[in-house]
């Protein structure tokens, strides 16, 4: 039997299923560099399925065996690609069947910064609500008819646009790398440069996936460049934005509010300013779990680790250059 890690999540039916064909072992949050029975089962492992394990040189010297690592995620960034892909080792991940949850996911953090609805259900909750007319020190913004701009207008960022043109009435702004036009067809989303959709928005949604060029993609001179009512949304990852630049910008009232899904350290310190502010909501890093789209992740993923150590092509391979020689 192949020996194979499963790592952080799978969901339990998937992961049933896989060990009757490999020999699994199930770790959780473990000191990848040191511990010990991770590192034996490493060396004998030809794969690995699961979520957020940081993949170095370091871990993959010690993964002779190693074909495929299949992320039960759509981002990829806890991989190291490139040493990677000199080993011949394919990457998966699991795209697509996570879009709507996701979107789903940011649409409602950002109704929630926007009507306060954290902040107000403690307001409640507490006995604070004394008063038959509530005051205008707790209104919130409208969300329908505003400018939403989204920055990464791929699968995720359309199904945002959609919600927001169809379900909301808002004008989309959007930018990423190239342009989108069936974006443009479908909801009215108009292109902007990055500056340009700053300026322009009173939502401005990051959900591009963190690589080189996207770190620290919104610091001080970006928080500078929103409007002072603008409300910012992260669904991408923590380090897409400067986090100490985000907590001035709240501070200094250069934008209104923030609702933010992902934080530079996971999870969040308790003493992280963020999470004593009332104009900040946040979630634990919950884009895509909801129980139905956890496991159709997790089977996608179990589907890609299969093909890989069948020798076959995964389906959501993104080192294909380990694959040249398979259709
Ligand atoms: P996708 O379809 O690949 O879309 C990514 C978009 O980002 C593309 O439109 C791409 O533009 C754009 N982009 C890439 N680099 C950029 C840059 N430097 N500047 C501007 N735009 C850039 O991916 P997806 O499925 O929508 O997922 C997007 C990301 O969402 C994931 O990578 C992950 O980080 C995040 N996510 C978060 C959660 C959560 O739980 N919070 C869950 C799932 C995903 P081009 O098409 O022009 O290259």
């Amino acid at each position: 039997m192949k020996k194979v890690i499963a790592y952080n999540r799978v969901e339990k039916p998937v992961l049933e299923e896989l060990e009757r064909i490999y020999d699994i072992r199930f770790f959780k949050n473990v000191d990848t560099k040191n511990d010990p029975e991770f590192l034996e089962h490493l060396s004998e492992s030809e794969g690995i399925i699961g979520l957020e394990l940081p993949v170095d040189a370091e871990l993959l010297d010690n993964a002779p065996n190693l074909k495929i690592i299949s992320n039960v995620s759509v981002g990829y960034n806890n991989l190291d690609l490139e040493e990677m892909t000199k080993r011949n080792i394919m990457a998966t991940n699991t795209p697509g069947v996570l879009t709507d949850t996701v979107a789903d996911a940011v649409f409602g953090i950002l109704i929630a910064t926007a009507r306060r609805i954290p902040e107000l259900d403690h307001f409640v909750k507490n006995g604070e609500w004394k008063t038959e007319a509530i005051e205008n020190e707790h209104f919130g913004n409208n969300v329908h008819h505003k400018t939403l701009g989204i920055i990464g207008m791929g699968r995720i960022g359309k199904a945002i646009a959609q919600r927001g043109h169809f379900g909301f009435d808002m004008n989309i702004l959007y930018h990423s790398r190239s342009r989108k036009h069936d974006a443009e067809e479908r909801f009215a989303a108009e292109y902007r440069t990055l500056d340009g959709l700053l300026e322009e928005s009173d939502f401005v949604c990051v959900i591009t996936p963190l690589t080189p060029e996207t770190e620290g993609l919104i610091g001080k001179r970006e928080f500078k460049l929103m409007k002072k009512s603008a409300i910012f949304i992260n669904g991408s990852r923590g380090n897409t934005v400067v986090e100490q630049d985000l907590i001035e910008a709240l501070k200094d009232g250069e934008i209104t509010a923030a609702g933010l899904d992902v934080f530079e350290k996971e999870p969040i310190d308790p003493d992280n300013p963020l999470l004593y502010m009332k104009n900040v909501v946040t979630t634990p890093h919950i884009g895509s779990s909801t129980h139905e789209t956890e496991l159709k992740m997790s089977e996608l993923a179990a589907k890609n680790l299969k093909s890989g150590l069948n020798g076959e092509k995964p389906a959501n391979l993104v080192n294909p250059e380990t694959c040249k020689d398979k259709s």
